[in-house]
């Protein structure tokens, strides 16, 4: 990749950044201004789910800066749009729909089909099998051998 290129995706990724930036900081500001205490419980409860739908938006929103730095660091050491399974150049093409793309599609395509794969055969689509009870033995052995009820005369 040339040089007018790599400055071209840092400028960017750089907006990307500033534009999530903003974004957190919003939501910060607003979760902060509504932070009144209604009395109605399903108010209280909506307004708790909100806020746990924003929290975690704004888990998603750092986690994406987080990458969008590495990708921007990864410019700075010159080893920006290559593949990291396979080493090949990503493309331009693909970098610019997804500029923090670390895998080329080929990689990237073959990566969803085995998490497609794997998905299929978890556990939990497996038959479970149920512990056989043995209940009626233990209740034998316990009492030191073989039980005979003791009989009035
Ligand atoms: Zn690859």
């Amino acid at each position: 990749m040339s040089k007018e290129q790599l400055a071209h995706f840092a400028i960017i990724l750089g907006s990307l950044k500033n534009d999530l930036m903003a974004d957190i900081e919003r939501t910060v500001h607003t979760m902060q201004d509504e932070q009144t205490v209604f009395a109605d419980p399903n108010d209280r409860a909506s307004q708790e789910t909100d806020m746990a739908l924003e929290l975690r938006n704004r888990d998603r929103e750092r986690k994406l800066v987080k990458k969008i730095e590495q990708t921007i660091d990864r410019i700075k050491a010159d080893d920006y749009g290559f593949c990291d399974k396979c080493g090949i150049e990503i493309g331009i093409q693909r970098l610019e729909a997804r500029p923090t793309a670390t895998l080329c599609i080929d990689c990237k395509t073959l990566e969803e089909l085995r998490e497609k794969q794997t998905a299929k055969y978890t556990p939990s689509g497996a038959p479970t099998k149920r512990p056989v009870l043995r209940l009626a033995f233990c209740f034998t052995t316990q009492a030191g051998g073989l039980h005979h009820p003791t009989r009035l005369p």
